[in-house]
């Protein structure tokens, strides 16, 4: 491995992934990657939600590897390109047509926190305001703008300058579920005396990746967009982690019903593990002037060449949806069998959350040692993320249930039997 190896450049102390997982990766296919000394492990991390079609998925890879042998551009600003041109229209054709989704694209920039500085600047711009809404336990990104907009106080901690225009709300089901944020925004913004003043917008996953696989449920979010509705404020779905069909549908507020103004994608994108986001709009949102949001790689063509052939493979039709939701009721069948639990989660994005908070890294370390990869999430890593890739196999979507049983009981204490009279 390569930290202890004096001829290559030394890392930062910044890195996290690899010491939890201290081993070389060099190959993956599918739902399995292989390490330097040909150990296997099956990916229920999958890029942290990047790789939604597996490991060099065999149709995107024809694609990319056909483009790069005809000399394809790989890069262009903004300029329009052959490949930019064919995923905006595959991006019509597979996701927005289908949906009645009129919204404008935009490219801010290769990834996630690009996405939602954007949103924000755009709903700043748009309403002439400042504040922004946010929740308990939101995952925005590492930017600054993003930052303030993120709940976890040890990511904040990194900012260095203030983080502010920020009102923050429980999100659904925080402190025990006890405050109804939906409801306290409308009473705070109807009063004459609350001292809030109206917000740009409110910035809103539908389940918290981040934060800890909080779900938020479809009343709640209906109930949320009714609020910016009736107080003219933008809605913000941030599904970097959440979209491209990670609870089901392309997008994960379909279920719900609620359509935002504003959508920030990234992570599963291309299908390929190549960085690419969206800001998507309505139209009527659109008053950027040319050139005022700009940045080097807006728009990868690569990456565009994979997506395209992704939303072509996976998103033409209803059967990767219903599969992943099908799915949804096996895991959760498997995972509310483990003992001392507890289990949320929606489509192919589960968190196991234990009652003692170390836990949870333990039957992560204890997977990995199995051959499972799944990474801990949640404000102090007390949940157990569970982020197979859309198209794994029932077998080895089995496997890897049955990998974290075994897990779960290598590191439980064993049952106290008691002595005999
Ligand atoms: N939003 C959400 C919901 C995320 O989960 C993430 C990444 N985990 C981001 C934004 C930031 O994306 P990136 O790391 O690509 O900047």
């Amino acid at each position: 491995m390569h930290p202890q190896d004096p001829d290559v450049a030394p890392e930062s102390e910044v890195r996290s992934y690899s010491r939890d997982w201290p081993t070389l990766f060099t190959h993956a296919r599918g739902s399995r990657t292989t390490d330097a000394h040909g150990r296997s492990y099956l990916d229920f991390f999958a890029g942290a939600g990047t790789l939604n079609y597996g490991h060099n998925p065999a149709p995107l890879k024809k694609a990319l590897l056909a483009y790069l042998e005809d000399d394809g551009i790989t890069h262009s600003l903004d300029l329009f390109t052959a490949a930019r041109t064919d995923f905006l229209r595959a991006l019509q054709s597979c996701v927005l047509a289908p949906r009645g989704l009129d919204y404008r694209v935009q490219f801010p920039g290769p990834t996630g926190t690009n996405a939602v500085e954007a949103a924000l600047k755009l709903a700043r711009k748009v309403t002439g305001r400042q504040t922004v809404v946010a929740f308990t336990g939101a995952f925005h990104g590492m930017s600054l703008g993003s930052l303030a907009v993120t709940g976890n106080e040890a990511k904040r901690a990194g900012a260095g300058v203030a983080l502010g225009q920020v009102h923050r709300l429980p999100y659904d089901g925080f402190a025990g579920g006890t405050v109804n944020g939906p409801a306290l925004l409308d009473a705070m913004l109807t009063s004459k005396n609350s001292g809030l003043d109206r917000p740009a917008a409110v910035i809103v996953e539908t389940v918290q990746g981040e934060g800890g696989v909080q779900v938020a449920s479809d009343q709640w979010l209906r109930a949320l967009a009714r609020v910016c509705r009736r107080h003219d404020m933008l809605l913000i779905v941030d599904d970097v982690q959440m979209g491209c069909g990670r609870t089901g549908g392309f997008f994960s507020f379909e279920a719900s019903g609620v359509v935002p103004d504003i959508v920030c994608l990234s992570k599963a994108l291309s299908g390929y593990g190549l960085p690419l986001a969206l800001t998507l709009f309505r139209p009527e949102l659109d008053v950027w002037a040319p050139g005022e949001h700009n940045g080097t790689f807006r728009g990868h063509n690569l990456a565009f060449v994979t997506a395209a052939a992704a939303l072509r493979e996976f998103w033409q039709n209803d059967l990767l949806e219903q599969r992943t939701l099908r799915r949804a009721e096996q895991i959760a069948d498997r995972l509310r069998e483990l003992p001392g639990a507890r289990v949320r989660g929606r489509g192919l994005v589960w968190g196991v959350e234990f009652d003692d908070p170390a836990t949870a890294g333990r039957v992560s370390r204890a997977a990995f040692e199995r051959g499972l990869l799944v990474e801990t999430s949640g404000a102090r890593g007390e949940v157990v993320k569970l982020l197979p890739p859309l198209t794994v196999s029932d077998a080895e979507l089995e496997e890897g249930l049955t990998l974290l049983e075994e897990s779960v009981a290598a590191v439980s204490p064993p049952l106290r039997v008691p002595l005999a009279a």
